[in-house]
This record gives structure tokens, C-alpha cells and sequence, in this order.
């Protein structure tokens, strides 16, 4: 997503000003973005730890806006599509570690692989495999992701963790957890345990089937496959409350602006 990297290097120095170290310290973060580069060791804002793996019920404020960016910029996350067909996966870097966000149905492996090699990185660099929900569609092929990623941790929500195969124990988490520098919000409804995950400072939602994407607008999520639709639908409501301008789904093109605002949209029209 080379324009949010674009419109938050101009927010970045906007607050932070004529710095010149301040733009060097960028100049560094967006070179290497994506193609490997230095961790997150700047210091130029507060203590934030999006590098982090453990689970730390954030009190991160949902009214925060990318507008908000007082992190250091190394810190600032890239978010890369997979496309796998009629289901998508994304992979989440921050300088030269990535999660990888979904993985497709059984066998999709191979081509998370090629798109974590386009943004410079390999399965060594992947701590984070974290799953939206227990659909197969979405977890079909952890088992092949958590065994080429050796060194990474998987997580699903609390209420879907039997329904998943893996070969190493699964980490549970539940809303307000952070991952990764990612909001773990809780949204039952598709599936019990369903979560998706909000990354604050960049203001991008990753939806999994919480949202649908429809055409370059967002939909509720269909009744047919939903566990139980009124409270996928409360689901809804609770995602029109956070701010972010991206929606990542797991079915239907991204959303690349105005993402919280459509959601309240469909929200008031439930
Ligand atoms: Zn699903």
C-alpha cells in the first residue's frame, strides 16, 4: 500500500516537522520497506512495541486516526494482498518481519510464498500466523504455513480454536489482545470465535468475513454462512465505531479510503 506509506510520510512530517533527522530516519524506514531493512529502533515516538508477540490488552483508543502518527515511522506497517481467487490473505510487514494474516484453502501455500518473496522477505522473517476464523477458506492451509514458518506463533480467536488443525498449538486470543501492533477486535457472528484486526496508526481494518467487499463498498456478511447472522450483524455495528480508512476482506476488493465511514453507512441501514 505505497500510497498510505505516501500519505503518512506527509503526516509524519508534518508533525514532526523540519527535523532533518527526522526525514532521515524515515528516508531509511521507506527504502527498506518491503525489501528487508532495519528493525524498529528509532525513538523519535512514544514507547509503542508493534513488534510485539504477546497478548496485552491494549488500551489503544479507537478514535485514533493515522492522522495520529507519533510512532516511530519504522514502525509503520505495509500491508501486502494475496490473492488467492475467491479468498484473499495478507501479509502485514514492519520493517523485516511479517504476520501473515489468513491463509487460504489447502494448498496455498506456494503462492504465500511468492508474495511474501515480492515484498523482499521468507518464511524465517514470519512470527505471526494469525487467523481470522475456522472456515476453510480461511485456515485450510495453516498447517503447510505454520510448518514452512518454523519460528512463528498462530493465533485464532478463543471461541474457533477447535475448529482448527495445527501443528503446533494455537494462541488464543480475544478482543482487545494486540498482536503484532494489531488490535484484535472481537466480531462473533460469522463463527463464534470470528476476530479481525486493526492496525490504528495505519488505519487499516483486516475484515476477514466480519465485511464483504462489494463492488468498492463494503456489505454485511451473508446470512447463509453465518453461525448466528443478528449477532454478525452487532458485529457490524461494532466495526462502524473504530476509525480506519482501509478494509482488507477475505472476499471482494479492498476498500482503499473512507473505510469506517461506509461500514457506518451500512451500519444505520441494518
Ligand atoms: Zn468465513
Amino acid at each position: 500500500m505505497a500510497d498510505f506509506l505516501r500519505v503518512n510520510r506527509r503526516l509524519f512530517l508534518a508533525q514532526l516537522g523540519k527535523g532533518t533527522m527526522a526525514m532521515v530516519v524515515f528516508g531509511a524506514c521507506g527504502d527498506t520497506a518491503g525489501s528487508g531493512g532495519t528493525p524498529s529502533t528509532s525513538s523519535t515516538g512514544p514507547p509503542t512495541t508493534p513488534g510485539g508477540t504477546t497478548s496485552s490488552a491494549t488500551t489503544s483508543s479507537p478514535a485514533t486516526s493515522s492522522a495520529s502518527l507519533t510512532t516511530s515511522p519504522a514502525a509503520q506497517a505495509q500491508f501486502q494482498r494475496v490473492n488467492l481467487g475467491f479468498v484473499s490473505a495478507y501479509i502485514v510487514v514492519r520493517g523485516t518481519e511479517a504476520a501473515i494474516v489468513d491463509t487460504g484453502v489447502s494448498g496455498s501455500e506456494g503462492e504465500i510464498e511468492a508474495a511474501l518473496g515480492e515484498v523482499g522477505l521468507g518464511w524465517d522473517q514470519v512470527g505471526h500466523v494469525i487467523l481470522t476464523h475456522r472456515h476453510p477458506d480461511h485456515q485450510g492451509s495453516a498447517p503447510a504455513v505454520l510448518e514452512a514458518a518454523r519460528g512463528a506463533t498462530g493465533y485464532a480467536g478463543e471461541g474457533d480454536l477447535d475448529g482448527i488443525t495445527a501443528p503446533r498449538q494455537l494462541t488464543s486470543v480475544v478482543d482487545g489482545d494486540n498482536v503484532f501492533g494489531l488490535d484484535v477486535v472481537g466480531t462473533p457472528g460469522h463463527t463464534a470465535g470470528h476476530i479481525c484486526l486493526l492496525d490504528p496508526l495505519a488505519g487499516v481494518l483486516v475484515a476477514g468475513d466480519a465485511l464483504v467487499g462489494a463492488e468498492g463498498g463494503v456489505a454485511a456478511p451473508d446470512p447463509q454462512f453465518s453461525s448466528d447472522h443478528e449477532e454478525a450483524l452487532r458485529s457490524v455495528e461494532k466495526l462502524a465505531g473504530l476509525v480506519y480508512e482501509q478494509i482488507l476482506f477475505g472476499h471482494g476488493e479492498p476498500v482503499t479510503t473512507g473505510g469506517s465511514g461506509l461500514v457506518a453507512d451500512l451500519a444505520a441501514g441494518l
